[in-house]
């Protein structure tokens, strides 16, 4: 599969990391997952304690490098996987990634990934801004209670218990935000496929696209 470009986008919980980087897995691609790019950001926006509503306080980004590698994300050389995780990082990862300052640098670093051979990335702009040429494109959605649900039991899984309308409040309020921002807002490409996993595992989830996939690269090689 050379030099096959996929992005996935779509709503906060719908599951694109796991299922991106589980296809990356099995079809030998690379996963970049844009959503921990802004968490981290974000998390050094904690760290540093600046005042987050000034996008010029967010200037630090000239100095740090921040990638997506290997199935972890790197603030330098620290790997920051865990931290990116807090509520605290996503209480606000909704207002810095609403920054054209902060997203015009991430954007770069993913375009630049992008650069490498048969790529799937996920974030909420991949199929409308970052990879606007992507071979296929995928809008995976989900209702929005099975998200909350789907959350819980990861949540439980690594020994939380959270109330399931605390988490569908958090994820409807992080979707109000992602979409109406002015710049780069979460919206269905013209050209994307709509992908619905409400009533699927997340196996047959990832079945649905490396289906979509293959049919796709079907039709390019033609
Ligand atoms: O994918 P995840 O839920 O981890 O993304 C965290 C947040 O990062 C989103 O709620 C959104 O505010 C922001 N984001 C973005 N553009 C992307 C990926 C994520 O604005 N391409």
């Amino acid at each position: 599969m050379a030099g096959f470009k996929v992005a996935i986008d779509g709503p906060a919980g719908s599951g694109k990391s796991s299922i991106s980087k589980n296809i990356a897995h099995k079809l030998g691609m690379t996963h970049i997952d844009t959503g921990a790019m802004y968490r981290a950001v974000t998390l050094l926006a904690i760290e540093n304690q600046i005042d987050m509503n000034d996008e010029s306080q967010y200037h630090f980004l000239e100095d740090v490098h921040i990638t997506y590698k290997d199935d972890h994300i790197y603030i330098g050389d620290r790997i920051v996987e865990k931290e990116i995780r807090s509520k605290a990082v996503t209480d606000h990862v909704s207002l810095v990634s609403s920054f054209p300052y902060v997203r015009k640098k991430l954007v770069e670093i993913q375009q630049k990934l992008g650069e490498t051979n048969n790529i799937i990335m996920d974030g909420r702009d991949i199929g409308t801004v970052v990879l606007p040429d992507a071979d296929l494109k995928i809008f995976l959605v989900a209702d929005v209670r099975e998200r909350a649900k789907r959350r819980q039991q990861d949540k439980q899984n690594q020994g939380y218990e959270v109330d399931i309308e605390k988490l569908i409040d958090e994820i409807t309020r992080r979707d109000q935000l992602d979409s109406q921002r002015k710049i780069s807002p979460l919206k269905k490409a013209e050209d994307a496929i709509v992908v619905d996993s409400t009533h699927m595992t997340l196996q047959q989830t990832v079945k649905k696209i490396i289906e979509l996939i293959q049919s796709a690269k079907g039709v390019i090689n033609e």
